[in-house]
């Protein structure tokens, strides 16, 4: 395990009864990561984050966390981590400093050092006004900010953050995500979550789940990078005729956003796929459409997702995808 590894967790195993709920799963979080964990629901993300931060026990696998085994060493290991779980463990008859203040005593911080613990980690998550308000005072937002507080009430090296957004008004979810990319300037993120866009805007690394097994893991630049070729993205400033641009040699298939806005898929063949332009251009130009955008096509990670957890195959090897997937054992 390097220096810059902080999680390093290999083959994971977890039954449920007869119910395999996790399978043979590595997950890996590096210095600088926010890792967004992805999966449909029932995936076996949140039995994962429990393992991995220690509240279930694997039926297999190794889990080490900033150098500690998590099972040899649990008291070392789970001093790494924070951990935000789903349904966040706050008792909402105490105040914010109250509740901060037993969860600093949970993590053995000394006597003296648990008003400064407090104060920064108040600080860190907005929470500085409101330290004298009973939690069931607060907002949604605000209660989720008080759950991740007590999550890095300890500094720890790693959190984990299972649906953090889940309930949150659009403003909190905005909110909330900020909060996490500035965390993430210090400690390694997992989150976990079936928000896509919620993975795009936070996140570095993706790996998804399905069935209990690791269906894909890129980094985010990667899936930003890869599929620009064949995908165009066109804008008019009028409307445009669909039917126009699809029957041109070389164009496979043209999607109408709307009626000013297409999504072009071009062929394989490059040579093909650059005369296909050409021809595009001229017909745009004789139609005077009024070009306002050419730009490639990102395929977007939700396409991934979809394709990754909805087809019948259970064989992760994604080549089509151009993306390093991960083949997993069974
Ligand atoms: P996710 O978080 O991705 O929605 P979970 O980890 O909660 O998935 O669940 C994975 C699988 O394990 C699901 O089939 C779920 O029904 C099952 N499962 C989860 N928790 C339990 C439990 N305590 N007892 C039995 N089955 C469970």
């Amino acid at each position: 395990m390097s220096k810059t590894t902080l999680i390093k967790a290999t083959g994971i195993d977890r039954y449920y009864g007869n119910s395999h709920a996790v399978k043979n799963l590595d997950l890996e979080l590096n210095v600088g990561d926010i890792l967004g964990f992805l999966g449909p629901n029932g995936a076996g993300k949140s039995t994962t984050m429990q393992i991995i931060s220690g509240t279930l026990a694997p039926d297999a696998g190794q889990i080490m966390i900033n150098g500690f085994d998590l099972v040899e060493q649990p008291t070392l290991a789970k001093q790494q981590l924070g951990y935000l779980p789903e349904q966040p463990p706050l008792y909402k008859e105490l105040t914010v400093n109250e509740y901060l203040h037993y969860c600093a005593q949970l993590r053995n911080i000394n006597k003296d050092s648990i008003l400064s613990a407090l104060d920064t980690a108040k600080q860190r998550c907005g929470l500085s006004d409101v330290g004298q308000q009973l939690i069931n005072s607060l907002s949604k937002g605000f209660q989720q900010r008080v759950g991740i507080a007590q999550a890095i009430i300890h500094n720890p090296a790693v959190i984990i953050l299972d649906e953090p957004t889940v309930g949150l008004d659009p403003i909190q979810i905005q909110e909330i995500r900020q909060l996490i990319i500035e965390l993430g300037q210090h400690h390694g993120i997992i989150l976990s979550t079936h928000i896509l866009p919620e993975v795009q805007a936070v996140c570095n690394r993706v790996q998804i789940i399905r069935q209990g097994q690791l269906v894909f893991n890129s980094d985010m630049s990667s899936i930003e990078a890869s599929h620009h070729n064949q995908q165009l993205e066109l804008q008019f400033k009028h409307n445009a005729d669909a039917s126009l641009l699809e029957n041109i040699a070389g164009i496979l298939g043209v999607e109408k956003i709307s009626e000013q806005l297409f999504s072009i898929q071009l062929c394989e063949d490059e040579d093909d796929a650059a005369r296909a332009i050409n021809s595009l251009l001229t017909t745009v130009i004789q139609q005077n459409w009024g070009l306002v955008r050419f730009s490639p096509g990102v395929r977007s990670l939700e396409q991934i997702f979809i394709e990754l957890t909805t087809s019948d195959s259970n064989n992760s090897d994604q080549s089509d995808a151009g993306l390093t997937a991960k083949e997993t054992a069974a």
